[in-house]
Formats: C-alpha cells, structure tokens, sequence
C-alpha cells in the first residue's frame, strides 16, 4: 500500500518529538511527508524549520502553501525559500482569510488554479485539495467539481481529500472524476480518532459529517476508544480500496500510536 505522511509545525516547536513520531513510521517507507503550512493560524513561518529538521532524513517532502494574504511576490520568496530545502512538491491551497470569507490579496491570486499553474510553470509536482463533501464555502458538488477540473488543467496531477467518513461521498467523487476524465489521482485522506470531540469540533470547520454511528461508539474507556478508531480507518482502507484507490494520505496529527497499530493489524504491508 502506498500512504503519505502528514504532520504540522507544533505550537510548543518541539521538533525532537515529532520527528520521534516520524521515525516510528518510517518503516511504512511513506512516499512522501506533507507540512502544513499555517493551518488553525499557528506557526505559519515554522514550516520552513520542520521542512528542515524532516529533510535530515532524506524524506520527499511536499510542503503545503496558502496563497491567502500573500502578494504573488511573496508567494515567489516562499516558494524560493522551500526550493533552497530542495523541496520540489507543493500542496497549492487557496487557505482561509482569518476574518472569515476568502479575500484576495490585491496583488495575489484569487484562484487556487492560478496557483497551480505559477508553480507548474516552475517545473515542480503540484498537488491540491478536493472535497468528498462540500467545502464550507461551496456553492455545490459540480462547482467544487469544476474547481478541480481547473487544478487539473492547470498542472495537478494528484488531489488529497479533505477528510471523510462517507463512502457514498467518497464513490461519488472518485467515479465523477474518472467519468468526466479529470487526469487527477485521487488520494483519500483518512483522518485516525485519537478524540472524537477534537474530530467532531475540526469537522464542522471543514464541512466534513461526522455520523451518529461513530461519534456513539466513542465513550469513556480509552482501549475501546483505540479499537473503534482502528476498526473505523480499516473500515475505510478497505472500501477505498475496492473503490480503485491505491494511495492513501494520513493526516497524523503529528502522532504514530494508531497509524501503527492499523498497519500492525493489516497483512498486505
Ligand atoms: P479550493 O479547492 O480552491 O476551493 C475550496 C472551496 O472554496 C471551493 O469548493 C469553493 O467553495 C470555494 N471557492 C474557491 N474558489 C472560488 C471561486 N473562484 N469562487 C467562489 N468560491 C470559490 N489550510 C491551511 O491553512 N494550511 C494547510 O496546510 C492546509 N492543508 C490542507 C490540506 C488538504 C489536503 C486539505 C483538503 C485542506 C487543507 N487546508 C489547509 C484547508 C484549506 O486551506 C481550506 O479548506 C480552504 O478553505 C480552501 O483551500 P483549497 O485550496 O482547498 O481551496
């Protein structure tokens, strides 16, 4: 199974402890490791030192950008800072304005495609966004739809999905794209519990449903908490993949315990 890795640049900026993490998943040869890049508003300019500190450990690495309140010249220097690293995969998202709707920088893009196409251009591997489930701001599946239709024209070969629990969703997506010929490879991005309030709270920001059957199978016992939280990321490794999916992203949240333990129960690794 081919799975990527992501991790995010820590508030307390331990880098040490996240880099063990990293290290007790380094077996699973991930193909690539994904920084967020100022996600939840923290930590924007620690990206480049996390960037730095994984790199140590020869990993491919693709680091997110947001062109949200940045100028084209300031994504320019961003670029060329991570390029230095020896970065040569971004993920290209549009990100959030911190006062809630999207505004484009007067000198920036609006269009996460535009985005695509600057760093295209450039010769790097683009890689972008796309949403089983309608994006908060979404004005619908097809409009969502044809925003990565756009990103693909535009350059990007590979999408991670937002998080999902729907398979009907997921199916949709996937046999939409294939349908219409959008030369994307879709990469589900399976989202571990560690705490399902935690989950549930991040959900409602990114319009991902979290359904009744799941949110009542977590309860107080922390060892049946895990078991479900397995269950639930098989349940959906298994499905994706009858699907046709063959990559899977794992948003770690910079831990290893249940990555591990998942791929400890499965035989195919
Ligand atoms: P796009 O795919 O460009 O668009 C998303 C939605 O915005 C569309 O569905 C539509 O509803 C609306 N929209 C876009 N363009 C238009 C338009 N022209 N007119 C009207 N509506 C429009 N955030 C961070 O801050 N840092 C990160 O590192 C980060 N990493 C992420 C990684 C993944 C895999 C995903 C799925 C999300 C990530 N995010 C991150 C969150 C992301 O920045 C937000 O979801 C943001 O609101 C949308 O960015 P996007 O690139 O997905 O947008």
């Amino acid at each position: 199974m081919n799975i990527s890795l992501e991790f995010f640049p820590p508030a307390n900026l331990d880098f040490n402890a996240l880099l063990s993490e990293y290290k007790k998943l380094e077996h699973l040869d991930p193909s690539f490791v994904s920084v967020t890049y100022g996600a939840g508003g923290g930590a924007e300019n620690k990206s480049l030192e996390l960037i730095k500190a994984l790199k140590k450990n020869n990993l491919d690495i693709a680091a997110h950008i947001t062109l949200v309140n940045k100028s084209i010249d300031d994504l320019e220097k961003i670029v060329s800072d991570f390029e230095k690293l020896g970065v040569k995969k971004f993920v290209a998202l549009r990100g959030d304005s911190p006062e809630g709707k999207f505004k484009q920088h007067p000198n920036g893009f609006f269009n996460t495609s535009d985005f695509v196409e600057f760093l295209n251009n450039k010769n790097f591997e683009v890689i972008v966004s796309a949403y089983p489930e309608p994006h908060p701001d979404s004005k619908g599946f097809d409009f969502d739809l044809q925003l990565l239709k756009n990103k693909s024209a535009s350059g990007a070969k590979k999408a991670i999905t937002q998080f999902c629990f729907s398979k009907d969703d997921y199916e949709k997506l996937i046999e939409t794209v294939l349908k219409e010929n959008i030369e994307v490879e879709v990469i589900p991005g399976i989202m571990p519990i560690y705490n399902i309030e935690n989950i549930t709270r991040m959900a409602e920001k990114c319009g991902t449903k979290v359904p009744s059957n799941i949110i009542n199978k977590f309860g107080d016992d922390d060892i049946s908490n895990q078991k479900y939280a397995i269950e639930i990321c098989n349940d959906q490794l298994d499905y994706l993949s009858e699907l046709g999916c063959q990559k899977f992203h794992f948003y770690t949240l910079n831990k290893s315990y249940l990555i591990n333990k998942i791929f400890r129960d499965r035989s195919f690794l």
